[in-house]
């Protein structure tokens, strides 16, 4: 039955402590058998079977197998007993984390309780009984296999890898969200850039390293485009789909006042975000100078406002407090057909999640009336954005840069700011806008291809299909 030659793993997951308080700590949990796994969904298990029944229940599938090579591993396991409402993890000496046992009942991901294709639940949570207990828990190399009572029992399967990386009594060592570089003007000695041909290369490797680019400094740009609106049109949508917004979907435009906008004059522009008067503002912004003849001006202003939201912050947390926390309304109302305004009354200027910044939303000439401040915070509302706008415009944070045709620009409009100064003569310039989610799926596909975190890595081999782990911690 085990196809054993080839797919034998044996991973227990790598922590960071000391081997002899291990050691110590485990003893007397030595009657588990040390583990050799066989992976029932590797390609290579020349299994003739579908992929949907080759993918057996995480039970079948993970079933230990005596390892004539000896017992090391299992010194090494963590320890699981069943407590009355919860199952307890230990770790090291002083590290537990606990599950409530009908939380990982729901969780099972054998293919009966998930759909190893859809990545969709199919376990009944409702029929699962409240007062569910394990009759069983047992430490194996790779993970804690469960066993349910049950008329027909089941037994569930979690990889150690992911029990940490999902623990949350108490949270343990989750995998941090990607690295942010915070910047200010001195990004200009070495800007974040990609090449149009890397960008376009079919394995998409170029495009990872483009959407990490915008992922940690909020900005790439992509060199050597060809300045025509096919070619940048092309480009954008390497990265996803193109969001159609009142300006169209590809847009390719001069300064003709051809839509009621200040983008589309000669105007100096300071620093902002696009589309503040929506309630999901534009991801991603892509723009390319296509061309500049007979005048001189038009520099782009690029300006990070996670940069200098930690400056206000800081500096005067007051001020970040209020801008983080009145609600600030927007409009887009110069085409008559149209009349823009975000639910809920606007959001505040920096917008938090869990106690992180995670958008920066701010145009001034799109901000509409102030009509829900508190009479007593008008005041201090207003010395709080001048304080702001102090900073954004400081030579310390604007990176000014004169593009020209064949250099594209991305910006992460949750959190850089462009701008531009006023120029003469006649510019056209291209570009499109790409939904957040777009951005945010397309990278965390490329992620999981090209930088897997730990629990993908652990758990690719034996449990996924289509290429996506049943583990993947994102699902
Ligand atoms: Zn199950």
């Amino acid at each position: 039955m085990w196809r054993t030659s080839t797919c034998l793993r044996s991973n227990a997951p790598k922590r960071a402590v000391n081997r002899s308080s291990r050691a110590l700590f485990t003893k007397g949990l030595g009657s588990s058998p040390p583990n050799v796994r066989a992976c029932l969904s590797h390609p290579k298990c020349a299994h003739s079977t579908s992929t949907l029944s080759r993918w057996v229940s995480g039970a079948a599938a993970l079933r230990p197998q005596s390892n004539p090579e000896g017992s090391s591993a299992a010194r090494d396991l963590p320890v699981s007993r069943i407590d009355d409402r919860k199952v307890v993890i230990g770790w090291d000496t002083h590290t537990w984390t606990r599950y409530h046992h009908i939380w990982l009942r729901d969780h099972c991901r054998c293919s009966q309780c998930f759909h190893p294709v859809t990545k969709q639940r199919l376990v009944n949570t409702f029929e699962i009984p409240p007062e569910i207990k394990p009759v069983n828990v047992e430490s194996k190399t790779d993970g804690l296999e469960v066993t349910w009572p049950s008329s027909q029992p089941h037994t569930s399967f979690y990889p150690w890898s992911w029990l940490q990386e999902n623990s949350y009594d108490p949270p343990m060592h989750q995998t941090p969200p990607t690295e942010k570089i915070l910047w200010g003007s001195k990004i200009q000695q070495s800007p974040p850039t990609v090449t149009f041909e890397e960008a376009m290369l079919e394995d998409d490797r170029g495009v990872f390293k483009w959407l990490s680019n915008i992922d940690k400094f909020g900005f790439s740009f992509i060199t050597d485009v060809p300045p025509t609106p096919e070619a940048t049109e092309e480009l954008s949508r390497r990265i996803g789909f193109i969001r159609e917004t009142q300006y169209g979907t590809f847009w390719d435009f001069t300064s003709d006042l051809a839509k009621g906008d200040t983008a589309y004059t000669t105007l100096a522009l300071g620093a902002h975000t696009d589309t503040t008067y929506f309630t999901d503002p534009c991801g991603l912004q892509l723009f390319h100078l296509l061309s500049h003849t007979d005048g001189t001006g038009g520099a782009t202003l690029l300006v990070d406002g996670f940069y200098v939201a930690s400056i206000l912050k800081e500096l005067h947390p007051r001020a970040y407090e209020l801008l983080s926390t009145v609600p600030v309304p927007a409009h887009a109302a110069g085409e008559p057909s149209a009349l823009y305004t975000p639910s809920m009354g606007g959001s505040p200027v920096l917008k938090h999640e869990g106690g992180q910044l995670v958008q920066v939303r701010w145009n001034n000439d799109d901000r509409s009336v102030m009509r829900n401040l508190e009479p007593g915070l008008v005041e201090e509302w207003y010395d709080a954005i001048r304080l702001w706008q102090k900073f954004l415009t400081s030579s310390d944070s604007e990176y000014w840069v004169q593009l020209s045709p064949g250099t594209s620009v991305v910006v992460d409009n949750h959190r850089v700011l462009h701008g531009r100064s006023a120029f003469s003569g006649k510019r056209r310039m291209c570009g499109a806008y790409i939904g957040v989610d777009e951005y945010r799926s397309r990278l965390a596909v490329l992620a999981e291809r090209f930088a897997p975190d730990a629990v993908v890595r652990d758990t690719t081999p034996y449990a996924s299909v289509n290429g996506r782990s049943v583990w993947n911690p994102a699902l």
